[in-house]
């Protein structure tokens, strides 16, 4: 068989809409950003305005002004009554503090409680005013909604991501499903989407392939019933690359071709100040390296600019099984990694191409001498 030439990515630069860059690690994550041809990051991690955004922001700028902050909000708020309220006041604030967007993580629907004790439903009426809200100010909500359907699955050997859950025993839902302690996966991916069809004004992205990767069908429909909303591919390359009844690398091309203005690429990519604390997509029991990261993101970028049908998998705890690229035109790859999310963020890039990154011989293009 003849050998492979090696890799090498595309100059299209790229803004990653799926970053956690904490306190203090802003120069870091920079330096790991420009290694691997991303020239803006997103870091969904800023915190609610009452609990030291300003601080946040000025960390990162000092030390990587090419980022834009979105701003959570503080769960804690909804154990007493007129949560929403003071929701909303954080979010005037955080807004006017430089944050850009807000992130809802899978803790809606999954572990907030209301006054009464009671979890809160992600389409909980108490919380409108807050989504409305973000509409008004112009401000995208990034919004993870449930997990990995097969973390309500029985977290067995026969569990696709059985590996991930005995790295992490508390990220399995199966038992506190079973005991009637949180909703099923179906359940939290209804509520999303009732969430996203009720506020028509109010941009989504719908982070994690749509919250649905295992189903491209299911968030094909919601793309096509809500335009305002919009997905990233974060930390999910591994479930949409596989070939399954599902997935192909057909099937997975003509939907990035149909849903070419649609779709943001993030990585979930983590980036803290000590050496160990770094994730790409998901961690298991060891802490990754940097060079897992670069490692990570040429499988990322070999995923969206080739056909290669062997491509090691970015995140191998979720699986390990190899992924099947789908080459994607150039326009769509510029609009994927960046020109999707500079409209939304109405942010300047210069499509200048960046420097060649020297060639690396690929892992795994051994097989092919
Ligand atoms: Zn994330």
């Amino acid at each position: 068989m003849a050998s492979r030439p090696p890799f090498v990515r595309s100059d299209i630069p790229r803004i990653d809409m799926h970053t956690h860059v904490l306190l203090g690690a802003a120069s870091r994550a920079a330096r790991l950003f420009d290694r691997n041809g991303i020239v803006h990051a997103v870091n969904l991690s800023g915190p609610p305005a009452s609990v030291g955004l300003d601080d946040f922001i000025a960390d990162s700028e000092i030390a990587y002004s090419r980022s834009t902050m979105f701003t959570n909000l503080d769960w804690s708020l909804c154990e007493q009554s007129g949560y929403a309220e003071r929701m909303v006041e954080d979010l005037v604030r955080a807004k006017a503090l430089g944050a850009r967007g807000l992130k809802i993580p899978k803790i809606l629907g999954l572990g907030a409680r209301g006054p009464s004790g009671k979890l809160l439903a992600i389409d909980d009426s108490s919380l409108d005013l807050v989504f409305e809200k973000a509409g008004e100010l112009g401000m995208p909500v990034a919004i993870h909604s449930g997990d990995p359907q097969a973390f309500w699955q029985e977290p067995s050997a026969r569990n696709e991501r059985y590996e991930e859950l005995q790295a992490h025993p508390s990220w399995s839902f199966y038992a506190p499903h079973q005991r009637g302690e949180v909703p099923s996966w179906q359940a939290l991916f209804e509520a999303f989407v009732r969430r996203v069809a009720r506020h028509p004004k109010t941009i989504f992205i719908g982070v994690h392939f749509g919250n649905a990767p295992e189903d491209p069908e299911l968030v094909a429909r919601a793309l096509d019933t809500y335009p305002n909303l919009l997905i990233d591919t974060a930390a999910r390359l591994p479930a949409i690359g596989r070939r399954d009844a599902n997935h192909s690398p057909e099937r997975m091309r003509a939907f990035f071709l149909k849903y070419q203005d649609r779709i943001l690429f993030g990585s979930d990519t983590a980036v803290g100040r000590a050496p160990d604390a770094l994730m790409f997509g998901s961690t298991g029991k060891e802490p990754p390296s940097e060079a897992d990261g670069d490692r990570f993101f040429e499988a990322t970028w070999r995923y969206f600019e080739t056909m290669d049908s062997d491509i090691p998998s970015p995140t191998p705890i979720q699986g390990r099984w190899n992924i099947a690229g789908i080459g994607l035109p150039r326009a769509v790859l510029e609009k994927i990694y960046y020109r999707n999310a500079a409209r939304l963020l109405s942010l300047t890039i210069s499509p200048t191409p960046l420097p060649k990154p020297e060639p690396k011989i690929v892992p795994g293009s051994l097989q092919d001498l």
